[in-house]
């Protein structure tokens, strides 16, 4: 189970395993595909690598 932010719906859920469509790691960190509750796909990217990456370059909220 994970707590992932759709975009589309514009907010935090919770994504369980039958959810998660598809993982892939690579330099830039693990990426996580996933289906919404409401039937969105979305990508939640989470690792060290991802953490890095989002601390150089951050996105004004
Ligand atoms: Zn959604």
């Amino acid at each position: 189970m994970f707590d992932v932010f759709c975009t589309e719906c514009s907010r935090r859920q919770l994504v369980f395993a039958g959810q998660v469509l598809g993982i892939r790691n690579d330099e830039t960190g693990i990426h996580v595909v996933f289906r919404c509750s409401r039937g969105h796909v979305g990508v939640w990217d989470t690792g060290r690598r991802a953490a890095e990456a989002a601390a150089a370059h951050p996105v004004a909220a």
